[in-house]
């Protein structure tokens, strides 16, 4: 068995020389244990910014694991599961011991996907699907006929949420960092206008796409971007900041403190409200058997960057800050 760590504390972009690969001795299995094998890997913002204090130290991450010896008759054999494993190829834990991760739900088994890939259980039927569904019905609060503004909309929560709001009645305007990110964001995934944020005169393209103002803005990316996009707001507007990633490797103070948005949201008076996926936990097969009915009637596209071997998870990680994934990132690892 193997797995990464991380031997440093991240300065900036993530770099190869930060992490390591170590062997793992597996014990034997005691009672309620199982041991899970690794299928794919999730690569996700987040593992940027939520490691302890004390390095050397596992690193965090979503995978879809297949039970392959087990004492648990819950978990038998051949069961496929979410855990929050981390990067390691093997892991032998029982449902007690995954309660006390950070990330909710903790663990569960896959519902039936049918013909559909598993890995669709790390993306738009997983944790991914649930912040897009559950973010922007819960927080925007949509209605038919509005304007809606996703930034990172080529991503994996991105790309879903304009579709949902597509599927909602609303008109969506998404940005996206090159052109065939937004050529695929139109012709597949059908909003009906991007920008790439890189090139655009982001100003003049809404002013011209969002006559009347923004509804709803759903915010991957913060930073200069979302602070104009906010001042093209209507009155009333909703905001959910699902994340800022163009903050997450920011190591110039000052331009941190330029990035700030709140002279927009107080002249608006828009409602803003952060959130983090974990508070619908409790509905979270609610949001999966959702999605997956859309992606079944093929109302709602997915589109995976899968990056194939144990170790290529690293490069797959440093490729989401360049911008390398159109739709979820996933890594196969058998
Ligand atoms: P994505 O699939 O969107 O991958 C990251 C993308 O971000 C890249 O492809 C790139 O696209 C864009 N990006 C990278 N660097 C920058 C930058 N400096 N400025 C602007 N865009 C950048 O990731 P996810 O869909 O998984 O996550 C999207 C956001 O949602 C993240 O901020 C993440 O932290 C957040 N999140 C929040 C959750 C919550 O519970 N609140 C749960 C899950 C995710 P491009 O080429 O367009 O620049």
């Amino acid at each position: 068995a193997k797995k990464i760590i991380v031997v440093n504390p991240f300065v900036g972009v993530p770099k190869h020389n930060d992490f390591d690969i170590v062997q793992e001795e597996l014990s034997e299995l005691q009672e309620s244990e199982f041991l899970a094998e690794a299928i794919y890997f999730s690569v996700d913002p987040y593992q940027r910014m939520k490691l302890g204090n004390v390095y050397p130290c596992d690193m965090i991450g979503g995978q879809i694991a297949r039970v392959i010896e087990s004492k648990n008759t819950e978990y038998p054999v051949g069961t496929l599961v979410m855990g929050h494993f981390g990067w390691r190829t093997h892991t032998i834990t029982k449902p007690e011991n995954e309660k006390l991760c950070q990330q909710k739900p903790y663990l569960y088994k896959l519902p039936d996907f049918e013909h559909l890939p598993v890995s669709l259980g790390l993306g738009v039927c997983g944790r991914v699907g649930n912040t897009a569904y559950f973010g922007f019905s819960q927080i925007c609060q949509p209605k038919p006929g509005e304007t809606v503004v996703v930034s990172g909309a080529a991503g994996a929560v991105g790309s879903h949420v304009g579709q949902i709001a597509k599927i909602m009645g609303c008109v969506v305007i998404g940005f996206a960092g090159t052109d065939e990110k937004c050529q695929w964001l139109i012709q597949e995934a059908g909003f009906d206008h991007v920008a790439n944020y890189k090139t655009a005169d982001i100003p003049t393209f809404l002013k011209g796409t969002a006559p009347n103002g923004v509804d709803c803005y759903f915010d991957n990316v913060g930073g200069e971007l979302s602070s104009v996009v906010l001042s093209h707001m209507r009155t009333f507007g909703r905001v959910a900041v699902c994340g800022a990633i163009s903050t997450y490797n920011e190591t110039n103070a000052d331009k941190l403190k330029a990035t700030v948005v709140q002279p927009s949201i107080v002249s608006k008076q828009l409602k803003v409200e952060g959130f983090q996926v974990n508070r619908f936990a409790d509905r979270n097969m609610e949001g999966i058997q959702k999605n997956l009915a859309w992606v079944k009637s093929g109302q709602l596209k997915y589109k995976e960057h899968l990056t194939e071997g144990f170790e290529s998870v690293i490069d797959a990680f440093i490729g989401l800050f360049r911008g390398d994934n159109i739709g979820k990132s996933i890594v196969k690892v058998t």
